[in-house]
């Protein structure tokens, strides 16, 4: 990883629209990028590169730079892990080949993840997350916005709590793609494999170090420091850990809807003075 200082650069490399998980439309999400005026926009919607292709034709004449990716689920040691493909080459056929095993892999979750609600007490839960999501790459968001709408529980943090969080009686373990697997077929469509909120899979401190070495060994680049909302003691601690395992830095939004304390597109905490890293300088071409 290069790590000469250039010209700072504004830059989201990770957030949602309404292809994934998110409630926006690409046109939604490039307005708000426009209005923090950024450089740089990867939208990273999970498992899919649909939205990117939409916002990529929207932003064709505006001064700024779509980066090509996606937020790959990734199965690590049983968990569920998220690597961001920033960069990449669309039209290559492994990832290509990805996305549509992910997508697979999603439906019959979501159809198993339906079953164990109907056991639950929720009924027609399949039908109710497609219907809300529009398309099936069924998310365990568009599960808790169906357990909202049927007033089984009042908010989604309760229906992952209740029912779909990884301790909650309705949690499928999908067997996503492979750690390796994944950041090898990122890194052969040319793009950077970003490690999503290393904070976010309630580790130890050594499991975290061990994950992010064994990262690191299989090829991954960066991770990412600033992920939405941030405490500058977890900023400081991310940046340690990239900097011992020399990856480089990594910064987004991860939005996915306009909520009160959850920053928009671009407006995430910036990484000041360090967004200037030549990595990102590269996604541009
Ligand atoms: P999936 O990729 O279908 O397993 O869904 C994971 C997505 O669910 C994440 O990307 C978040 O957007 C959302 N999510 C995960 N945990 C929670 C939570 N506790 N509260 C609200 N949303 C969550
Ligand atoms: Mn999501
Ligand atoms: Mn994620
Ligand atoms: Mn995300």
């Amino acid at each position: 990883m290069k790590t000469k200082i250039l010209p700072a650069l504004r830059v989201d490399l990770h957030c949602h629209s309404y292809y994934s998980d998110g409630d926006c439309s690409p046109q939604e999400i490039l307005a708000m990028a426009l209005l923090h005026r950024l450089d740089l926009l990867a939208l990273t919607d999970h498992d899919t590169l649909l939205g990117y292709h939409e916002l990529k034709k929207l932003a064709e004449h505006e001064a700024i730079h779509i980066v090509p990716g996606l937020e790959c689920s990734v199965t690590w040691q049983g968990m569920e892990l998220h690597i961001l493909g920033l960069g990449v080459d669309v039209s290559d056929g492994d990832l290509q080949n990805l996305i549509a095993q992910q997508g697979k892999k999603r439906y019959v979750r979501a159809v198993q993840i339906a079953a164990l609600l109907a056991e639950h007490g929720v009924g027609d839960a399949l039908a109710g997350a497609l219907a809300i999501a529009g398309h099936d790459g069924l998310s365990r968001t568009h599960f808790a916005k169906y357990l909202v709408q049927t007033q089984k529980v009042s908010n989604t943090q309760m229906a992952f709590k209740k029912y779909l969080g990884s301790r909650s009686p309705a949690y499928v373990a999908s067997n996503w793609a492979s750690l390796e697997t994944t950041v090898a077929i990122i890194r052969a469509a040319k793009g950077v494999a970003v490690l999503a909120h290393p904070l976010h899979y309630s580790l130890s401190t050594g499991q975290l170090k061990g994950l992010v070495k064994q990262f690191k060994d299989v090829g991954g680049q960066a991770i990412e420091i600033v992920s939405g909302v941030m405490k500058s003691k977890d900023i400081q601690r991310l940046m340690s850990l990239a900097q011992f395992f020399n990856l480089g830095f990594s910064t987004g939004s991860d939005f996915h809807r306009k909520q009160l304390f959850r920053p928009e597109v671009g407006a995430q905490l910036q990484l000041q003075g360090f967004v200037a890293l030549s990595w990102m300088q590269d996604l541009i071409v």
